[in-house]
């Protein structure tokens, strides 16, 4: 006999259930997560380490951000090299965001704070110990088989998440279908508690055909080495303590090693499931899509993913008319989004399969010139960053543009799909903050609060999202205004994506 609740059920208790059920709570939508492992990841098995500027925004959203800012340790500065010396320097300072810099923490700390905070919340249960082995669906209810030690129950609920990692047992129960890119090349990563004179807020990534690698902090007196596994080499060889301190005595001669913490070898490659839904079941994180090891891609697209996914269910959990269409949306945006990081980590990874020496001195060559660029620098950052990624929302069911009204792609600093453009706190508060949980809508043209009221009041009947509203810095010139005669209206999801731009 199930027992029949009425919270979203999360399968995985990684960093991207444990997101999505903080998320959750802030719409007051209970959740209950079912984590096959008795204890968060290992302290000494590191995984993913990086929290980009954009999961930064994210953490402070969800009011966490102070907890992973106590912990971490900060990463200023992208430094590649040769075999010869620097070839380019990329800072963080002056990207578009209030967090210029990348977050390092061991999964293990992430997971701990997550777990945490979600407990706190109050609408979250964790079960740690019990393992999903079977899952079904009706038209109404999910429902899930569960084990805990020798005792098996089942659940029954309107909806479940898989957020079990890459090798989803939901998504293969759903018989949702799996792409996989392979680059060919296997890699590893080294942690270390060691000593050593590398600056700890640079990257340092040195581009040698032989063997490219490169050395991260991310911790206190902890440092991760990264490197190709060559073409002769086993992964078992080139994992053990012997192969890892021999290189690293070779690349870090003066390093004063403490331990070695933990050597993980992989495939470089990405996976990405057809659909993200089928019927109420939704897929999330690397369940999703398995990214490749590059700038904590998997993490940050993962949780990225949880937010996008969060207003949503809330919305479906409240029965709300067009849940069907905004489930199918995030489906369909989400493997947009993951797709394009995908892409992007394509051309690392070719890059670090270069061997031949001629090729890599014409890299060399191109990479010495475009670092002298500052702005393709902080452009490729914001990049990395997931500043600067456009959603594919047109046609998306919460894209209102009311009738008789021009809808725009861009006006002056917006764009449809990006997030809120970012600008400087000292110019002016940002538009979102207090007003985050429900879509918004801003106007970003002409200031005349009478008109704006009025035009707010007749759109305000016709949307039927959550909606809240907001004039931009109303007595001033605010620089997310453009200056202009036209009344022009952003709409703003609760993920901060703009999701249409309409001029009155
Ligand atoms: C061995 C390993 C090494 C990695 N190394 C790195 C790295 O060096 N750098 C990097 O950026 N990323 C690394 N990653 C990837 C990174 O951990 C993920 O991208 C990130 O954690 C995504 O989070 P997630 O919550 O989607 O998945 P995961 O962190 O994989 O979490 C999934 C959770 O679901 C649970 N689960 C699975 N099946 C069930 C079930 N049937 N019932 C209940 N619970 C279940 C698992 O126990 C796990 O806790 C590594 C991953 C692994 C597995």
């Amino acid at each position: 006999m199930n027992a029949s609740i009425n919270k979203v059920i999360i399968i995985g208790g990684g960093p991207v259930g444990l997101t999505l059920s903080i998320a959750l709570s802030r719409y007051g939508i209970p959740s209950i997560v079912l984590e096959a492992r008795d204890k968060a990841t290992s302290p000494d098995e590191s995984r993913a380490i990086t929290w980009m500027p954009r999961g930064l925004e994210l953490l402070e959203w969800l009011g966490i951000y102070h907890p992973f800012y106590k912990k971490g340790v900060l990463r200023t500065c992208h430094q590649f090299e040769s075999r010869r010396g620097k070839l380019l320097s990329w800072s963080f300072e002056g990207i578009a965001s209030p967090y210029p810099f990348s977050l390092q923490l061991p999964q293990h700390d992430t997971e701990m704070i997550l777990e945490e905070a979600a407990r706190s919340t109050g609408y979250v249960e964790i079960n740690r110990g019990h393992k999903v082995i079977d899952i079904g669906q009706t038209e109404h209810a999910i429902t899930v088989k569960v084990q805990c030690h020798d005792r098996i129950y089942e659940l029954e609920s309107p909806w479940g998440v898989g957020c079990d990692g890459a090798k989803s047992l939901i998504r293969e129960k759903l018989n949702i279908g799996k792409t996989w890119r392979d680059y060919g090349m296997d890699s590893a990563v080294a942690d270390f508690e060691l000593k050593c004179g590398l600056s700890q807020d640079i990257s340092n990534i040195v581009l040698d055909p032989q063997r490219p690698y490169g050395f991260f902090y991310f911790a206190p007196g902890r440092w991760r080495l990264i490197y190709r596994i060559n073409k002769e080499e086993s992964r078992s060889e080139a994992t053990s303590p012997e192969f890892i301190h021999r290189l690293l005595k070779e690349k870090l001669p003066d390093a004063k090693v403490k331990r070695l913490l933990w050597a993980s070898a992989f495939r470089l490659g990405q996976g990405q499931s057809d659909h993200y839904r089928k019927g109420r079941w939704l897929l999330a994180g690397d369940a999703a899509h398995a990214m490749g090891p590059s700038a904590g891609a998997g993490m940050m697209v993962g949780v990225l993913g949880a937010w996008r996914l969060a207003w949503r269910l809330a919305l479906a959990m409240q029965n709300h008319p067009d849940s069907d269409k905004l489930l199918e949306d995030y489906s369909k945006e989400q493997r947009e989004g993951a797709n394009e990081i995908q892409n992007n980590n394509a051309m690392i990874f070719r890059n670090m399969a270069i061997t031949h020496p001629l090729l890599a001195a014409g890299r060399a060559f191109v990479l010495r010139n475009f670092g002298r660029i500052s702005s393709f620098g902080r452009s490729a950052l914001e990049k990395e960053a997931l500043l600067s990624q456009a959603l594919p929302v047109s046609g998306a069911s919460d894209q209102y543009v009311p009738s008789g009204v021009l809808s725009l792609s861009s006006y002056g600093p917006w764009q449809l799909g990006k997030r809120v453009p970012y600008i400087a706190a000292d110019k002016g508060p940002h538009p979102l903050s207090g007003m985050d949980r429900s879509h918004t809508l801003i106007s970003i043209g002409k200031h005349h609060p009478e008109q704006e009221q009025r035009l707010f009041e007749n759109i305000m009947k016709e949307f039927s999202f959550p909606a809240g509203r907001k004039l931009v810095h109303p007595n001033v010139n605010s620089s997310y205004r453009k200056l202009s005669n036209d009344f022009v209206f952003a709409l703003v999801r609760p993920d901060q994506h703009v999701v249409s731009i309409s001029k009155m």
